[in-house]
């Protein structure tokens, strides 16, 4: 198609184009020196960029502003396309068969790694040792599962982590056990650790290799700038900086990236020293990588029953019990590093998944903000998966940002097995309450938490607009909780923009800013909600330069 310098001229016309707030109007984009000129009719279009503009036909597609991802792992989902990767398997019996190729595949490797197996292939999600141990005897074996809140091992990597019976669980995590207190081979949260500290971890050179991978991948789907959701030491001497700044350096990173620093949940408020320094070392100026974002996990997830809730979890047998979650760090803690971070203008990223997290999140920003009324740090809440009523008024109030993963807001077969079952049923109500919140005034950024869920964002507009999974049909959930396509489809392009402060440079079609498109093979907003997902992306493009074609 086009391999135009950057200062060339080129006309996107004979299509529709996104103009915001659902509307599209027939006509194309006009781009000069990597930045839009004119939005238009063909005609505008076509005057706009000049008799030695190149032109391409859109064929009756859509071109928007290119997607962002406001929630993504993409280094560590890129390494782990490299690895024994299960996240496409349908079965513990799929999961059996694929350990056994890949460990056959890679003799030579001392450890078997992987990630993407799911919880709801294995009895109450806890895959067992004596599993692995029966394909993989010699080699200790990690497998992340999807979510990444848990992993399976076998009985060598429990000996590698000198995990017997007798060790105690860590305060953040759990060592599942049979009924003698034998380790069984999963572990959750915090106690992943013990066995990840042993492991090895990846070089330097294949962290890269990882995030070029997972830059192609977004780009094959339109996603051009995103939220990496955790930057985080990988090993001594690599921290989660290093993989940015080594494409900086190639010149191999095109999308446009802020980051968010992790918040050591072990450590205080001293280590925001180093937080300040690493932003510093990255610089606030630069187009491809700024770090402007802490994270913060303020609980867990519901199906490991570490999300932190209001109402008691329940047993397998529908009894309550006495646990309502993790909190990661006590309140007064969460609420003093918030007041800090805002105060350095940083923006805090929470990981808020319960009902009760949601809320002390909520209370800590408030602070801030009383604390600080002149701060302008955009603080984010991700997750959402159960928000109160009265919690999702105050968004709009403390001027938090509700970044939500569309994709989770279905009745699908983790839904099912591992999470209605054990929660309070006046929870069940409360889940993805995204009509709510856009009612209620808040403003929302879509991100997939890849490799979690699906990387596509038509998956997740799906979901948004139907709350059924992709591809089945399925009872709605909370089907009064849809989503106009248009509120979504700006979630992932305004709203990204937005909640990474770089709303005056990209995601939304105007004059002056960059032209960051993609082309959609068709209009979405002229298909009935079933058939959104059907959407294929034509081309990508950075600063007027594409970045992807679809042959
Ligand atoms: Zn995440």
């Amino acid at each position: 198609m086009s391999s135009a310098a950057p200062d060339r001229s080129v006309a996107l016309v004979g299509g529709h184009v996104y103009a915001g707030a659902g509307v599209t109007r027939p006509g194309g984009v006009a781009v000069r020196a990597g930045l839009i000129v004119a939005v238009g009719s063909d005609d505008e279009v076509l005057a706009a960029s000049g008799s030695a503009a190149e032109v391409i036909q859109l064929a009756g597609g859509l071109v928007s502003p290119s997607f962002g991802d406001a929630h993504l792992h993409p280094v560590n989902a890129g390494v782990e396309l490299g690895q024994c990767d299960l996240h496409d398997a349908r079965s513990a019996a799929e999961c059996f068969d694929r350990v056994a190729a890949y460990a056959a595949e890679h003799p030579d490797d001392e450890w078997i790694l992987g990630a993407g197996w799911s919880v709801e292939h294995f009895p109450g999600g806890m895959p067992s040792r004596v599993d692995l141990d029966r394909i993989v005897p010699d080699r200790p074996v990690l497998l992340h599962n999807r979510d990444h809140h848990g992993a399976w091992v076998n009985s060598r990597a429990l000996a590698a982590a000198a995990i017997t019976r007798a060790t105690p669980d860590p305060a953040d995590g759990r060592i599942e056990r049979d009924a003698s207190g034998e380790p069984t081979g999963t572990l959750q949260e915090g106690a992943v650790r013990l066995v990840r500290a042993v492991a090895p971890t990846p070089s330097r050179r294949a962290l890269q290799e990882g995030l070029l991978r997972a830059q192609s991948r977004c780009f094959e789907l339109g996603i051009t700038n995103w939220q990496d959701a955790l930057l985080r030491q990988h090993s001594p001497g690599i921290d989660g900086l290093t993989p940015y700044l080594d494409a900086l350096d190639a010149g191999t990173l095109v999308a446009k990236v802020n980051g968010a620093i992790w918040w050591d949940r072990n450590r205080g408020p001293e280590q925001l020293e180093e937080i300040l320094a690493a932003a510093d070392r990255v610089g606030a100026g630069r187009t491809r990588f700024r770090a402007t974002a802490v994270k913060i996990m303020v609980d867990g997830i519901v199906e490991n029953f570490t999300a932190s809730l209001s109402k008691p979890y329940r047993d397998a047998s529908g009894r309550e019990t006495d646990n309502f979650g993790i909190s990661f760090l006590e309140r007064d803690d969460l609420i003093e590093a918030v007041e800090l971070i805002d105060r350095h203008g940083l923006q805090v990223h929470f990981h808020a998944l319960g009902d009760r997290a949601v809320a002390t999140a909520l209370d800590a920003v408030e602070n801030a903000r009383r604390a600080n009324p002149a701060g302008a740090a955009r603080h984010q809440l991700d997750h959402l998966q159960m928000v109160q009523p009265e919690d999702v008024r105050r968004f709009r109030v403390v001027r938090a940002v509700a970044n939500i993963q569309p994709l989770w807001a279905c009745i699908d077969d983790q839904m099912t097995a591992m999470t209605i079952p054990f929660i309070d049923p006046s929870l069940v109500d409360r889940h993805y309450p995204f009509a709510d919140l856009e009612a209620a005034g808040a403003t929302l950024a879509a991100g997939s938490d890849w490799p979690v869920s699906s990387l596509n964002p038509f998956d997740g507009m799906h979901v948004a607009v139907n709350r059924t999974p992709v591809g089945v049909g399925a009872e709605p959930f909370l089907p009064h909780q849809r989503l106009r396509l248009a509120t979504v489809w700006d979630a992932y392009t305004a709203g990204v923009a937005y909640v990474n402060g770089r709303d005056d440079e990209f995601g939304n079609l105007a004059p002056g800013m960059a032209a960051d498109l993609v082309v959609v093979d068709r209009n979405p907003f002229e298909l009935a909600d079933s058939e959104i997902a059907s959407a294929r992306v034509v081309s990508t493009w950075v600063d007027g330069r594409p970045v992807y074609e679809h042959d």
